[in-house]
């Protein structure tokens, strides 16, 4: 991606530079910082190669998503939505729950917080394609409501499994929804940040960070968003380097 793409994607988010790591929390401190930091160009990511067996199983989850009954969520929805991108991806992030635009399109992150998503991404020179995108539940819940504890008990097993197909070096849980189900956590949000989290049986490493429809209602968290972004692109390169 070239330099003047770069800018107007982080010019879309409200940052200009990248954020030094080690916490920012105020918007004097973040405009000073961002005086002395550069915004280097991020490599591409190199994903994994694909494997027939597990095609024919994410088709199989695919199908029984689409029909799922689990729970009542299935009775209001316009459609489940089972997630999107490339499933051999190096990242894989985890929402919350389709909204009003997802349940209607069967994508999820689509409509204002899914731009801002896409943006996010562009400025490390991530594409939505190159990424694995996912909800912790695959129905709308009515009225954008918070998800149920028993509607995530019934439906975290397809995304348990989504994980398990795609066995993403990194998993970025974004909202406080995503965190505690994938961390079997309640702390805040703002204590699980600035950490690297470990999940399941590979114990693949985990960054949690803000929802996107959150830094629409709260830009001024913009810049602890792009911290984390970091750290993100960080720990892709430690993984590629590990891994040869
Ligand atoms: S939210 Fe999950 S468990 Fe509930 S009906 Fe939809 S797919 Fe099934």
């Amino acid at each position: 991606m070239n330099e003047m793409l770069r800018q107007y994607y982080l010019t879309q988010l409200g940052v200009t530079r990248w954020l030094p790591q080690g916490g920012i929390d105020d918007q004097s401190a973040l405009a000073a910082s961002l005086s002395d930091v550069s915004c280097a160009p991020v490599a591409p990511v190199q994903d994994r190669t694909t494997d027939s067996d597990v095609d024919a199983a994410w088709e199989t989850l695919r199908e029984q998503v689409q029909i799922c009954t689990r729970c009542p969520l299935n009775q209001s929805r316009t459609q489940a939505v089972f997630g999107v991108g490339n499933r051999q991806a190096s990242l894989m992030i985890v929402g919350e729950a389709p909204g009003y635009h997802e349940d209607r399109q069967g994508e999820p992150f689509v409509g204002r917080a899914g731009q801002l998503l896409t943006a996010m991404l562009a400025s490390i020179g991530l594409s939505r394609e190159r990424v694995f995108i996912a909800n912790v539940l695959k129905c709308r819940p009515p009225n954008n409501r918070d998800p149920q504890a028993a509607e995530v008990a019934e439906c975290k097993s397809y995304l348990n499994r989504q994980i398990e197909l795609v066995q993403p070096r990194l998993l970025l849980a974004v909202g406080r929804f995503a965190a505690h189900c994938l961390l079997d956590s309640t702390q805040a949000l703002s204590r699980l940040r600035n950490q690297t989290h470990h999940y399941g049986e590979r114990q693949t490493p985990l960054i949690v960070s803000y929802h996107p429809a959150y830094l629409l209602r709260n830009p001024k968290d913009k810049g602890k968003a792009y911290q984390d972004l970091r750290q993100v692109t960080q720990l892709l390169r430690q993984s590629e380097n590990q891994s040869g």
